[in-house]
């Protein structure tokens, strides 16, 4: 099977009807970088900054990590890569920035990812700027986590705004555009779409912590993993009034949480009318072949189908339709 995914790097992603699925990789490491050439995915849709400082004893100072976006936009040739603001605080605690942030009962729900940036704003001004001048020539891809009121995403976008004026003025070479994203993962934020879409290029959906919020069950909890499915209406649901909310608007939307990286739940997010996904490197191909064997159109009639119908799960009945498609 691997060899027969390595043989499909070339081939294209498009369903059976047509419909082209743009398949990107989840990333955090200069190593991961590899994976584009060997399984022929479009881009990096989700590059998870906080891996360099959690690897790290000491807070990266601005020109490590100027240099650590550089070699992995090297890495990346042509292909764009998203890179993520820190994602830290709460369970991803940094050592250096510990006291800080160790004393939270919920960290989940508590002092990380954006809502630590902004008031660090020393850390994330850095960042910003290290991220610019990485990018120097070239489009800057990034976005924000845990953007949970549109404001969030105003700041954030000041911070990067003010470092290019900053960097302008001292003539330093910029990036020759920025695309702006943000996270949807904290359920709020689907209430103020209408807000917040006019401001972004970019949305992606993170199913891991969206799951977690949705259902209010720790991510991390072995007792609750099998307890909710993605498969559930509940999620599928609330991706489909995503996905419609963004009609209309210039705005990708991507996947780049776990569930993408599963073919049965791929195939159901594409049916929701999801055209890009995020995943974890070694799922490309199996999700790949899913797609050159789904037929669009008929994905789409089937979920529609399935999300009117009163089951608590449709894994089954999805799982037994794929079946019988050949898929
Ligand atoms: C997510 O929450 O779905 C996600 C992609 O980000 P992380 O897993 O890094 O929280
Ligand atoms: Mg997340």
């Amino acid at each position: 099977k691997k060899a027969r995914y390595a043989a499909m790097r070339d081939d294209a992603s498009v369903t059976k009807d047509g419909v082209p699925i743009t398949l990107m990789i989840n990333a955090g490491l200069r190593d991961d970088m590899s994976a584009l050439a060997t399984t022929g995915a479009e881009g990096v849709g989700l590059f998870r900054t906080e891996f360099q400082f959690l690897i790290s004893a000491t807070l990266p100072q601005r020109e490590r990590q100027q240099r650590f976006y550089r070699d992995v936009l090297e890495a990346a040739g042509d292909k764009p890569v998203i890179f993520r603001t820190l994602d830290i605080g709460g369970d991803k605690a940094l050592p250096y920035l510990k006291d800080e942030t160790s004393e939270e009962e919920n960290p989940a729900l508590g002092w990380r990812a954006l809502r630590l940036s902004l008031d660090h704003a020393g850390l994330m001004k850095t960042q910003a700027r290290a991220l610019i001048e990485a990018s120097a020539g070239r489009t800057l891809h990034v976005m924000f986590p845990m953007v949970s009121e549109p404001w969030e995403f105003d700041a954030a976008k000041a911070i990067f705004e003010g470092q290019m004026k900053f960097l302008g003025k001292q003539k330093k070479q910029l990036p020759s555009k920025i695309r702006y994203g943000a996270m949807l993962e904290v359920p709020a934020l689907a209430e103020t779409l209408d807000i917040l879409l006019p401001k972004i290029q970019f949305l992606s959906i993170g199913t891991n912590d969206l799951t977690q919020f949705l259902f209010a069950a720790d991510r991390a909890d072995p007792r609750l993993a099998e307890r909710y499915d993605w498969l559930s209406p509940a999620i599928l649901r609330f991706i489909k009034r995503v996905v419609t909310a963004t009609q209309g608007h210039d705005v990708d939307v991507a996947i780049c949480g776990e569930m993408g990286g599963r073919s049965l739940e791929a195939l159901a997010l594409i049916g929701l009318g999801i055209r890009r996904l995020s995943i974890t490197p070694a799922a490309v191909g199996p999700v790949k072949a899913m797609i050159r064997t789904a037929d669009h159109a008929a994905i789409g009639a089937k979920m529609t189908e399935l999300l009117a119908m009163p089951t608590a799960n449709l894994r089954t009945e999805l799982s037994a339709w794929a079946a019988a498609q050949g898929i």
